[in-house]
């Protein structure tokens, strides 16, 4: 398919030029109805020649620069083999197809051994966390709730007092109650 592209691209610059003119000059003939109308037959056949002549000149110079490197690449090519040049062999397809997928394959190996190794590390530290976590939890046990913290009972030693027996505020220092007398419990 791909073989002597240099004569199959001067070939396709020839085609697709005669399209694109084609194109251009069927353009132009509806060019020129636009600009003559009905009326004016004259000013029409000038609109579609110019038209046409555009046309033709742009398909001209947008496929020549095609032609050309077609043309330079079979020159290059005839030099080659004028000089005992012989063309590179294409590789073969199902070598080239075996070879991929024993690099792919290897490739999956690598990463499966490298997703297990990640796998043990992350599960040895995991283990190793929650052992310390259950080690450090058995050597503190946590503090009484039910016993207030030092500061707050600091706190309650420095704030007034109400009595539960009578309702009376007491000073922070009084160990018995002044409205009943009974004892600061
Ligand atoms: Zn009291």
């Amino acid at each position: 398919m791909f073989k002597n592209a240099g004569a199959k691209l001067m070939s396709l610059s020839k085609v697709i030029f005669g399209i694109l003119a084609a194109l251009g000059i069927l353009t132009s003939v509806g060019v020129g109805f636009g600009v003559g109308g009905e009326t004016n037959f004259i000013f029409g056949f000038l609109a579609f020649v110019i038209g046409a002549a555009i046309a033709v000149l742009g398909a001209w110079l947008s496929t020549i620069m095609l032609y050309a490197f077609g043309e330079m690449c079979e020159n290059i090519r005839n030099m080659r083999e004028g000089m005992g040049y012989t063309a590179p062999q294409e590789a073969d397809l199902s070598q080239m197809a075996s070879q991929f997928s024993s690099t792919m394959s290897s490739a999956a190996n690598h990463i499966g051994n490298a997703a297990n190794q990640f796998g043990n590390t992350v599960g040895n530290a995991a283990s190793q966390v929650s052992s310390r976590f259950a080690a450090q939890k058995q050597q503190q046990p946590m503090p009484n709730a039910q016993q207030p913290m030092p500061d707050v009972q600091q706190s309650m030693a420095n704030a007034q007092w109400i009595c539960p027996n009578c309702g009376k505020p007491n000073a922070p220092g009084n160990a018995f109650c002044t409205g009943c007398g009974c004892t600061r419990n």
